[in-house]
């Protein structure tokens, strides 16, 4: 297929595809898919070679948040019956980090539901970070506090923080249709402040909210063009008790053209499968591993993950490993230019809304339909037909930070 070759010529060279281009990969067939994922994962060899990044979720701070994003089920309104708890304490979250660490993650994404931190919180959690660095060499720390107010992401950086997620999430033209309490621009401009800061930026988006192929191309050319290090690649876990939790529209195969998709635009940004990696990509996850190099170990922030031993079983089925503390995640290149302006995330040294909320990076789900208005599915024409809903593969976390119970790291 012309549209392959010249999209992975295109991606070796880190030159971006037009946007028909982007689009044509979402609108390729079943039967193509097979060579959509061999061409991407040629891409994805060609920057980050076999190796797999495992990253771990620790909520620090678990629902009751004010704001309306439709499809968090930590939102303002939520009936879904998730943890909810305030802060971790520093000991507490560097022992949750721990068992992350142990099960073979190099990322920590200290993660915490809310519009933003306030001076105190960002106190609190500059001092779990040193206690997590103190506690674990090389480990990279990523925080997802929501938006930032000015000399915040100065402050995380001083305490250690290598990376701050906050993901656009979709469109600038539907973002309105999914939250109301906060737009589109906050979003890109604390990823611009983590930016300046010297953080390594990641920012990524959530798929099967009812968008549009043209809104799915629109979010990741504008990520392409905030240039974060990272980008968790969220599909909607439609929870009960949110406002998108019909919202059953994904199958494997359109997963991983979307993740194609994602690697052939952004095709030297470390690409992590986020949440609903297991509800949506099912059977068919370890093909995913050859378009993006990054995914999370064990659970998400509300909801339960696959057992880290079957995350870790399933990278070497596949023929990747997975990569170690000493391993410089980004190409030369990147790390060069987070060198120059301060952060050397990608490497070891050095998390959205919330990574993974979807939103909040474990993509969790937030939402009641009682609050929010209209949401993305109304506004625009679905993408996909609706599939079968797989509630029996939505479990709510009930294990690991926040509980008396061992993670499953
Ligand atoms: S995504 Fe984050 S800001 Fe939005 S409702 Fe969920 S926890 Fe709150």
């Amino acid at each position: 297929m012309d549209l392959l070759k010249t999209l992975v010529d295109k991606g070796l060279r880190c030159e971006l595809p037009t946007r028909e281009e982007a689009l044509a990969v979402l609108a390729t067939s079943d039967d193509d898919v097979l060579d959509v994922v061999a061409a991407a994962g040629k891409v994805r060899r060609h920057w980050f070679g076999r190796r797999v990044k495992l990253n771990y979720l620790v909520n620090l701070k678990s629902g009751l948040c004010p704001e309306d994003c439709s499809y968090c089920s930590q939102r303002l309104g939520s009936k879904a019956g998730i943890l909810k708890y305030t802060w971790l304490k520093p000991d507490e979250a560097s022992d949750a980090a721990a068992a992350g660490l142990a099960g073979g993650a190099k990322r920590v994404c200290l993660v915490a539901s809310g519009r933003g931190p306030t001076d105190r919180d960002v106190e609190r959690v500059s001092e779990t970070i040193k206690t997590i660095k103190e506690q674990n060499e090389h480990v990279e720390v990523c925080a997802c506090l929501g938006l930032l107010s000015d000399g915040q992401a100065e402050r995380l950086r001083e305490a250690g923080a290598d990376a701050y997620n906050h993901n656009l999430n979709t469109s600038e033209s539907t973002y309105g249709d999914i939250t109301t309490t906060h737009t589109y621009a906050d979003r890109v401009d604390t990823v611009n402040k983590a930016h300046a800061a010297g953080l390594s930026a990641c920012s990524g988006l959530i798929a099967g909210m009812g968008e549009s192929d043209e809104d799915l191309v629109d979010v990741v050319f504008s990520l392409r063009e905030l240039d974060p290090d990272s980008v968790p690649v969220n599909f909607l876990i439609p929870f009960e008790g949110t406002p998108l939790a019909k919202e059953w529209n994904l199958t494997p195969q359109r997963c991983l053209r979307i993740l194609a998709m994602v690697r052939f635009v952004c095709p030297d940004a470390e690409v992590r499968i986020a949440g609903g990696r297991e509800v949506h990509l099912r059977t068919m996850q370890p093909l995913a591993l050859h378009l993006a190099n990054s995914i999370f170990l064990g659970d998400y922030l509300t909801s339960e993950g696959q057992a880290g031993k079957a995350d870790l079983e399933m990278v070497a089925d596949a023929g990747f490993e997975v990569e170690g503390a000493g391993e410089v995640t980004l190409p030369e290149h990147r790390v060069r230019a987070a060198g120059g302006r301060g952060s050397v995330c990608g490497t070891h040294e050095g998390c959205g809304s919330h990574e993974g909320c979807g939103a909040h990076e474990g993509a969790q789900v937030c939402g009641t339909a009682d609050t929010c208005g209209t949401s993305a599915a109304q506004a625009a024409p679905a993408a996909s037909p609706a599939q079968e809903a797989r509630t029996d593969l939505v479990a709510v976390r009930r294990r690991g930070a926040g509980t008396d119970l061992a993670p499953n790291a």
